[in-house]
């Protein structure tokens, strides 16, 4: 049965930490480890989470757009199971959106990241996938796969100017 775990909150060293490549096909553990990642996503209202923001130092997470109350204007989507991905190409593109991060609770950062990316990564039994996503899904995507390399969205701020508490956030960004 999967079970939430806790979240490691901004200030631990796992989220500090490069993630380690994990051999696939995954083990019971690993698998057990992406169940309970789903459950907690889900429990937190998270669009994506990273195996770092629960104590795990693997190279995985889970891209789950979906509108939600943290997200309401979020594209509908299966939950994806990532593995050891790779951004293989950035759009010269950049753009500002809104992030939070289920480790970094009650502020939000308007955060510059490139519009579109194409991405290789595999799934719980080896098979490579080579995927492009934009927009919303993409900023996701980036989100989470900084967490495997030690890093937050506060990293990726122009200026301290864009983070704001959540609170502000919803009476003047969230639409
Ligand atoms: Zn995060």
């Amino acid at each position: 049965m999967p079970m939430l775990r806790q979240i490691a909150q901004l200030g631990h060293p796992v989220l500090r930490t490069d993630a380690e490549r994990v051999i696939l096909p995954a083990s019971d553990a690993t698998r057990a480890l992406v169940a309970d990642m789903l459950d907690t996503m889900r429990d937190a209202h998270g669009v994506g989470i990273a195996a770092p923001q629960v104590y795990d130092s693997s190279a995985i997470f889970i891209v789950a757009s979906r509108p939600n109350p943290r997200y309401p204007n979020a594209p509908e989507m299966d939950p994806q199971v990532v593995i050891n991905p790779e951004i293989i190409e950035r759009s010269d593109e950049i753009v500002k959106g809104w992030e939070g991060c289920l480790s970094i609770p009650g502020l939000r950062g308007f955060v510059p990241r490139p519009r579109r990316i194409v991405v290789r990564y595999q799934d719980l039994e080896g098979e490579v996938f080579e995927r492009e996503f934009e927009d919303f899904v993409a900023r996701v995507f980036q989100h989470e796969d900084d967490h495997l390399h030690g890093l937050v969205f506060i990293d990726r701020l122009e200026s301290p100017k864009d983070l704001v508490c959540e609170k502000e956030y919803q009476r003047q960004f969230a639409s």
